[in-house]
């Protein structure tokens, strides 16, 4: 992939929910923002700042089990997705309809292990590759469109 467009490095997870924030303020309905990087590099931390800047001041979990959070109470609906649980076979082996439900272009999506369903996502307005650099340090990288 081309080098990222934008480059931060974060000491705090509020520092990285600020930056999300800045990054998805003016996002319309129907973008769709990929997070990619191991476990615990911040991809849920993301989201909650993304969610906060975006009108939904409540809890924000990972939806590892569930697969979708959807959050209806903000300036835009959201859908957040975690796609770990779908394994390297992605959503062929799974239920195909269930990216297509989010998929309306009436909602904001955000999908950590995007991955998974590579093939179906396109176009993608923002793409975020977080990375562990030691203690609380990270490193995002963005790339837009
Ligand atoms: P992921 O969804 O990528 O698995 P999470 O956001 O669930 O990651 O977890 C990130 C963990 O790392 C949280 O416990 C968070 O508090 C911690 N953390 C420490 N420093 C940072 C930072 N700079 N940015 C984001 N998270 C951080
Ligand atoms: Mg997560």
């Amino acid at each position: 992939m081309a080098a990222a467009a934008e480059v931060f490095e974060t000491d705090s997870p509020a520092a990285t929910e600020a930056i999300a924030g800045r990054l998805v303020r003016d996002l319309p309905a129907g973008a769709i923002v990929m997070l990619s990087g191991d476990v615990g590099a911040g991809k849920t931390t993301f989201v909650r700042g993304a969610m906060h800047a975006l009108g939904h001041p409540g809890r924000v979990t990972s939806p590892t089990f569930t697969i979708v959070n959807r959050y209806d109470d903000g300036r835009v609906p959201v859908s957040h997705l975690d796609l770990y649980r779908l394994g390297p076979s992605g959503l062929a082996d799974e239920d195909p309809s269930l990216l297509a439900d989010e998929l309306t272009g009436e909602r904001i999506v955000f999908i950590e292990w995007p991955e998974a369903a590579a093939d179906l996502l396109d176009p993608v307005a923002l793409r975020v590759r977080l990375s562990h650099e030691g203690g609380d340090r990270r490193r995002l990288e963005v790339w837009r469109g």
